[in-house]
This record gives structure tokens, sequence and C-alpha cells, in this order.
């Protein structure tokens, strides 16, 4: 079981509805976000692309943010979903530092929050919140350890990319373009 994401950039609107859907979901404190709604222009004028992602915490393969927690807070569970004990959270931000994407934000209750891919909906058999209210259905979640799966099958026959390869962390969502 390796849970991860697909996400179509062909299909997103920009709407927010993820953004706010995790929010809610999660007791997101006003002002802050555990998923947000990039932009990117690219090509030469007059052939210009604009490209809108839903970013979140990849749950990469490869966690220089579980790495450098020095109390184990950080840490790996079923599936691959990084999570944070927020209990075990001293506060060094250390995990912050060292993430390449800027997933993690400080609770103002003293801890470092994240998303945590709704877990406590995903072993219920629901998508994560923000996957279940994209009003385009662009987004895909599931296991991409299973050749069946619609995400596997979405992934394969797509050209797909990930955030920022060259950090070496092994991103696990992909972005369909
Ligand atoms: Fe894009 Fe869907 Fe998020 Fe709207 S809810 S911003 S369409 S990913
Ligand atoms: Fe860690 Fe950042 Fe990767 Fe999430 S996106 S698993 S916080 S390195
Ligand atoms: Fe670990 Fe918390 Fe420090 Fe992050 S801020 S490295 S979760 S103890």
């Amino acid at each position: 079981m390796r849970y991860g994401m697909a996400i179509d950039t062909r299909k997103c609107v920009g709407c927010s509805d993820c953004v706010v859907a995790c929010q809610t979901e999660n007791n997101v404190p006003h002002g802050y976000t555990r998923d947000w709604i990039s932009e990117t222009v690219e090509g030469i004028y007059p052939d210009l692309a604009l490209e809108i992602r839903s970013e979140r915490c990849n749950h990469c393969d490869n966690t220089p943010c579980v790495r450098t927690c020095p109390t184990g807070a950080s840490h790996v569970i079923e599936g691959g979903i990084v999570k944070v004990t927020h209990e075990e959270c001293i506060g060094c931000a250390a995990c912050i530092e060292s993430c390449p994407y800027d997933a993690r934000y400080f609770h103002p209750e003293g801890y470092v929050d994240k998303c945590t891919f709704c877990d406590h909906r995903v072993k219920n058999g629901q998508d994560p919140a923000c996957v279940s209210v994209c009003p385009t259905h662009c987004m895909y979640f599931g296991d991409l350890d299973d050749p069946n799966s619609e995400i596997s099958k979405i992934v394969a026959k797509n050209k797909v990319k990930v955030l920022a390869p060259e950090a070496g962390t092994k991103p696990q969502i992909f972005y369909i373009v």
C-alpha cells in the first residue's frame, strides 16, 4: 500500500474549494493553511500557458522532515503518509527548514502541522476532504502500489510531473500536465 495523489492541472480552475474543505475538515486556524493554490506561467510570449496547481505536503518517499526531527514527532505511517504527533513536537522547526515544499506551518497552539492526506477519512474508506469536494474532479487519491487502482491507471496513461524532483525527496503527488 502506497497512498498518493494525482492532480490534473488541465482541469483545475483555481476555485480553492479544496483549500476551504481542508480548513473545515481539519480545523485549520484562520490565517493558516495545509494546502494552497499555485499558479505559474510557462512559455514565451505570445505562446504562454497558465498552470494552476493545488499543492500540499507531497508525502515523500525520502523524507528530510522525518530524518531531521529530533523527537520522532514527524513520522511515517502505513501507506507512506507522513504525520506529526503534536504532543511530541517541541517546535524546533528543523522539519520546516528541511522541507523543499514549504508544506509545514507553526500552529498557534505550539506545534508543527501539515497535510495528513486526511488519514482519519481514508481509514474509513473515504477520499481526503479536498478530493471529495473538487467540482471538476481533477484530483485522484489511492494506492499507487496497486496497478489496477484508478490513480495508478491515471498516472500510467498521462504525462505527469512531480514538483522540485531535483530535491530528491521522491514526492508522491503527481501533476498531470
Ligand atoms: Fe482546482 Fe479542484 Fe482545488 Fe478547485 S477544488 S482549486 S478545481 S483542485
Ligand atoms: Fe516532508 Fe515536505 Fe515531503 Fe511533506 S513535502 S513529506 S513535509 S519533505
Ligand atoms: Fe520534529 Fe516538531 Fe521539531 Fe518539526 S518542529 S522537527 S515535528 S520536533
